[in-house]
């Protein structure tokens, strides 16, 4: 078992520091838990509060003011409402389409794989050949799908709140650099801003890890059955499935009946999030607004029978909404 040391300080040794002093600068659990993300992902890793953490730490700890970062249309909301944000300290954002080839004269490029909810795949080629840095969030494929490491980029990010962590009760997020120099950066930044990651979540991302590679594969073998049946529901205008992972959305006809939609399931939990053991759905406009189709329904496929799971999707969609009466 990982072992979980919630200590704050640790005694200096004939009256020096040793390898751990004050959990602000770095704690045994959380070096353990960046060992093994590193490992996953063929990087250095380092571990924030929270995805939205290390998004910051990356824009405000690598670029200036005046910078400009190149922004998957469709990537998570939240990473455009925080680039938003930091406009106020001099930081740019554009948005393209990250299936095809960055902008020019951008000094960051930040891709989503597969983007979340729309799940379209980057052109990594055509990004790694960009000459800025290039972030992959790679949250929704997790290593057991992509490393995009290997496929030239410079840093990857996850929200490891979802499938790494993968329970629901852990926040936490983390960035694994391709360069050494990159990942001391971000642990000095994350000190001096204090965005930590504390131990707790840690040891339970540590023990998450341990199934990660079992669970996504189930949820992977899950979420391709439901999307090639949810194609078929004559109440279902279109699915969006990368073909990988457990993370899948589809649109019915509007705001009403998506909204019927979600209060009509009994097994499917309707909340926010995503990557847990347990399959949750929402209706997304509520968050993004216009930004998606009213009745788009993201589904996070959890770890239940995927009979069950069809079962509480086809009665849920299958209820004709009271609209269709009128
Ligand atoms: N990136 C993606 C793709 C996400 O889906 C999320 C959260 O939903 C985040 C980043 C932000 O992560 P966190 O909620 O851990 O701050």
């Amino acid at each position: 078992m990982p072992s979980l040391d919630r200590s704050t300080l640790w005694p200096y040794r004939g009256g020096e520091p040793g390898e751990f002093y004050y959990q602000r600068y770095a704690h045994p659990t959380g070096v353990e838990a960046e060992r093994r993300l590193g490992e996953l992902d063929g990087g250095y890793g380092v571990l924030f509060a929270s995805g939205t953490g290390a998004a910051a730490a990356v824009a405000l700890g690598l670029l200036a003011p005046g910078d400009t970062i190149a922004l998957a249309e469709g990537a998570y909301f939240g990473t455009g409402v925080l680039f938003g944000e930091l406009a106020r300290w001099g930081l740019r954002c554009v948005e393209f389409d990250q299936t095809g080839a960055p902008p020019d004269g951008v000094h960051l490029v930040w891709l989503e794989a597969p983007s979340n909810p729309f799940l379209t795949m980057p052109d990594l080629e055509a990004a790694a050949a960009h000459p800025a840095p290039v972030v992959v969030d790679a949250t929704a494929s997790t290593p057991v799908h992509l490393r995009p490491l290997e496929h030239g980029a410079d840093f990857v990010l996850h929200s490891a709140t979802k499938y790494l962590a993968g329970h629901d009760d852990a926040l936490l997020g983390a960035v694994v650099c391709k360069r050494d120099e990159d990942a001391a950066r971000l642990q000095e930044f994350r000190t001096r801003t204090g965005i930590v990651a504390a131990p707790d979540p840690c040891f339970l991302l540590l023990r998450g890890l341990k199934t990660l590679d079992v669970r996504v594969h189930r949820q992977t073998k899950s979420a391709r059955e439901l999307a090639d049946r949810l194609k078929q529901l004559p109440a279902v205008l279109e699915v969006r499935y990368p073909g990988f992972g457990g993370l899948l959305s589809f649109d019915v006809a509007g705001a009403d009946e998506a909204r019927r939609v979600e209060t009509s399931l009994s097994l499917i939990t309707n909340a926010t999030s995503l990557g847990g053991v347990d399959s949750v759905l929402e209706s997304r406009s509520r968050w993004e607004g216009d930004r998606v189709p009213p009745g788009l329904l993201r589904l996070s496929v959890g770890l239940e029978p995927v009979e069950d799971l069809w079962d509480d999707l086809a009665r849920a969609l299958e209820i004709p909404g009271p609209s269709l009466h009128a």
